[in-house]
């Protein structure tokens, strides 16, 4: 009498299980970080399609990041042992997209619709803002796209906010006006950007019952993970999804606010009722209200869903009990909270480890010593992470570890798709795929250099408004557009680089070519267009990384051939706009992993280093004059907490360069909420030389002598340094004074064959050395531990 699926539900505590095979028409797990939640989602999934109570095709499942959802795929695969193609995994950016390119065309777009990033839409906003003066009116782009996006997550446009708002105002009235411009210009030019995806979703829902029946019938069962980050369009969107089919669709304006009423649930589980629904969520870690999520999607749960069946995960399964009491007690100075507690039967574990630099780099070296160490001990590159606040962080981070060897990767960082020459490829294939996109063409109109300057523009652009044509099929008329035989010539060429590229990638009319064409056709278009020939006959020592860069983008396209036969230019271009930050994480395997703490939602690693761990930057400056800012911040600074398996690392910097200006820096407000004993903060040199405060003593709670077993064997505690004359600050404030270990060998003369010596390594051969100067890289060959790369500069070593 076992259950179809008893195997899934081996291992798991009573509420997972419950969590798991529950079956009614809404869900609600709310729970702590590491307790289960994502695995218990994806459970869950399997279990429906293992007892064959859903078809793949009727599960729609949200996860955060496209990474996320391919590895929830991944695992459900493994758990049933069979692929179940046809299930929807995906963000709601994904999902919605899915939607409106199967739906667009009944709302005036066409399916070949190009999605605009935020780099896209801050393009054509900024063009609007000119247009319109808004900079008189105290407008800038990005104060007008911020605003422009918060009000598309709270499903408000233009003309509804336009009867809330103060039109007196004149600087109310721009605004409306651009606002107004800028959703034209998107519809003219067939595209979405990333806020309508979801907010045009629920419009279509709304304005089309009929449309909307048939997602409703299809999902039967949708899943939501990290609920507490949504915003109101997105639960709207859930909401629309999970009505019964048939509802009548609420009143419709154009235009009109589309305020959001909960209605109470009908006849759930029947034929044409509605979908059964599952949110997991955190509100402890709701990090995203600066992007108009909305913790209230949780707290309102039971109000909005009559009847939901709510569960508790208390355990952790994640993170070692010093790990857990101190996010635990960090969180728990946030009101307006309900007390959740968090525990686990792993054991204390190790103490968390502090840290106090002089300087950034000082702190850097901290982590890159800290974590060659981690790693001699027999933990993965990849089983490690470091976190920060914010991106400009990461520089200091990377110096130091270029210099020490220590392999990494920053996600989210690299904003391939945010280069130049990559946005210029892009806008091509745009150019072909969605030839009313006007921004694309203009955006490759003099790239490379035609001589097309902004007049000829300018007079392209008022053809096709006179005659009521895009800008694209602007260019087959250049006879018509007045200007010279050489602009003429220029003109000509381009429209027949992107026609033959249109056949290539567009055979038949409407018809869309096999995903190989994808290569062919960018390949061809920056061959013809001379793109590549401009960058190779360049002097510029930046055009040659230029050329690499679009010769990885090739190196794309011929992997989303691989892994999508069917795939199109369009699916192409859908893919690489909506990569998110957290999804290269893939490429990390062997390096560290670097990211800020809002990348880090739903990750763990073994061991987690908290960077920059200071006021004004955790919690961050901006913080202070928002409302629930602070608060904010500490969910944040508990993500990062909670991210950690075995080992975690809190540290900060005395002094911090920013922006070209030293600052003073004074630890974080929630390092005192850390309870001392949980942290061992390194020796410092008070306790040594008999100089510093009880203060740091206290917080020393172990008292641990560098060198001693457990210390940690770090090479900081070992030869101290007396503290400079003068403390940038109060001193007492500060848990940790260990300057760098001050080492230079910059001169030492090495060659292959020298026996030296390494304080941590012992003793090894030299084979060979190679780099210059400040770089020079040793390649030894040690006793004990066997070959080891070591910059020679800072590398603790001598010659025997
Ligand atoms: P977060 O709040 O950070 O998103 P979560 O609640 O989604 O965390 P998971 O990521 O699902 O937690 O689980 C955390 C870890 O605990 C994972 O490594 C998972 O495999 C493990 N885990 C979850 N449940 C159990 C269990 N019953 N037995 C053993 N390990 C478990
Ligand atoms: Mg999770």
């Amino acid at each position: 009498d076992a259950r179809p699926d008893a195997d899934l539900l081996q291992g798991l505590n009573g509420p997972q299980r419950e969590a798991v095979t529950y079956r009614g028409q809404a869900l609600l797990i709310v729970a702590g970080a590491g307790s289960g939640k994502t695995s218990v989602l994806t459970r869950r999934i399997a279990s429906l399609l293992r007892t064959r109570e859903a078809y793949p095709s009727q599960i729609l499942a949200i996860t955060f990041t496209n990474k996320a959802a391919g590895e929830m795929r991944e695992r459900v695969h493994q758990l049933i042992g069979q692929k179940a193609d046809g299930m929807w995994i995906s963000t709601f950016h994904s999902a919605c997209v899915r939607i409106l390119r199967r739906e667009a065309e009944q709302f005036g777009f066409t399916k070949a619709f190009t999605i605009y990033d935020s780099g896209d839409s801050r393009a054509l906003i900024k063009r609007l803002v000119k247009e319109h003066e808004g900079d008189s009116f105290g407008l800038t782009p990005a104060g007008t796209q911020s605003r422009i996006s918060k009000l598309k997550n709270e499903l408000a446009d233009a003309e509804s906010y336009a009867r809330s708002a103060n039109m007196s105002d004149p600087a109310e009235r721009v605004f409306v006006e651009i606002f107004s411009s800028y959703q034209r210009e998107l519809q003219r030019a067939n595209a979405f950007d990333f806020d309508d995806l979801i907010a045009q979703t629920v419009y279509l829902f709304r304005a089309f019952p009929q449309v909307a029946d048939v997602y409703r019938k299809r999902f039967r069962h949708i899943l939501v993970d990290e609920y507490q980050d949504t915003n109101h369009a997105q639960y709207a969107l859930i909401h629309e999804l999970t009505r019964p089919v048939g509802s009548d669709a609420e009143p419709f304006s154009v235009g009109g606010m589309m305020i959001f009423e909960a209605d109470p649930s009908t006849g759930s589980g029947t034929e044409g009722g509605p979908a059964s629904l599952t949110v997991v969520g955190d509100s402890d870690q709701s990090i995203y209200a600066f992007r108009g999520a909305d913790i209230r999607n949780i707290s309102e749960f039971e109000r909005d869903y009559p009847g939901a069946k709510v569960v508790l995960l208390e355990q952790n399964y994640r993170s070692t009990q010093n790990i857990l009491s101190a996010a635990n007690a960090v969180i728990a100075n946030n009101f307006d909270r309900k007390d959740k507690k968090l525990w686990t039967d792993v054991g204390a574990g190790d103490p968390i480890i502090g840290f106090t630099g002089y300087s950034q780099h000082d702190e850097a070296q901290f982590v890159a010593d800290e974590i060659e160490s981690l790693h001699r001990r027999g933990i993965d590159y990849s089983g490690m992470a470091v976190f920060y606040r914010t991106n400009s962080q990461s520089r200091a981070l990377e110096e130091i570890f270029i210099r020490s060897a220590v392999p990494y990767k920053i996600m989210g960082g690299t904003k391939f798709y945010e280069r130049a020459e990559i946005k210029d490829a892009l806008a091509y294939l745009v150019a072909v795929a969605n030839p009313a996109d006007g921004m694309a063409v203009r955006r490759i109109l003099n790239r490379p250099r035609r001589g097309i300057g902004d007049v000829t523009e300018t007079a392209i652009a008022r053809y096709a408004a006179e005659h009521g044509i895009t800008f694209r099929d602007a260019l087959a008329n250049s006879a018509q557009l007045g200007v010279g035989p050489k602009l003429q010539k220029a003109i000509d060429q381009l429209d027949a680089v992107l026609t033959e590229a249109t056949a290539v990638m567009l055979p038949a009319s409407g018809e869309l070519a096999p995903s190989t064409s994808v290569t062919e056709g960018l390949t061809l278009l920056l061959t013809k267009s001379g793109y590549f020939d401009a960058l190779r006959a360049s002097k510029d020592p930046q055009d040659e990384a230029r050329l690499e860069n679009l010769d990885e983008l090739i190196a794309v396209t011929r992997e989303f051939a691989r892994n999508n036969p069917d795939g199109t230019v369009i699916d192409f271009l859908t893919e690489v706009t909506l990569v998110a930050d957290a999804d290269d994480l893939d490429d990390a395997s062997g390096s560290v992993s670097l990211m800020t703490l809002h990348t880090a939602k739903g990750l763990e690693y073994d061991a987690v280093f908290l960077t920059g761990v200071e006021e004004d930057l955790l919690p961050h400056r901006i913080s202070a004059n928002e409302p629930g800012g602070p608060q904010e911040e500490r969910r944040l600074f508990y993500v990062g907490i909670t991210r950690a398996r075995k080992r975690l690392h809190v540290s900060l910097a005395m002094t911090r360069a920013q922006f070209g200006e030293v600052t003073v820096a004074m630890p974080s407000r929630f390092l005192q909420e850390i309870p001392g004993d949980l942290i061992d903060w390194r020796q410092s040199p008070g306790d040594v030389n008999g100089r510093g405060g009880s203060q740091s003593r206290a917080l020393n709670a172990r008292g641990r002598r560098p060198g001693q077993p457990g210390g940690g064997g770090n090479r900081y505690g070992d030869d101290l340094v007396p503290l400079p004359k003068r403390a940038p600050a109060d001193p007492s404030k500060f848990p940790n004074r260990i300057p760098a270990k001050v080492r230079d060998n910059g001169d030492m003369v090495l060659a292959a064959g020298d026996r030296i010596r390494h304080d941590d390594f012992g003793e090894g051969r030299v084979d060979a050395v190679t780099g210059e100067g400040a770089k020079r890289v040793a390649h030894v060959r040690f006793d004990t531990v066997g070959p080891k790369k070591l910059l020679v500069k800072i590398a603790p070593i001598a010659k025997l």
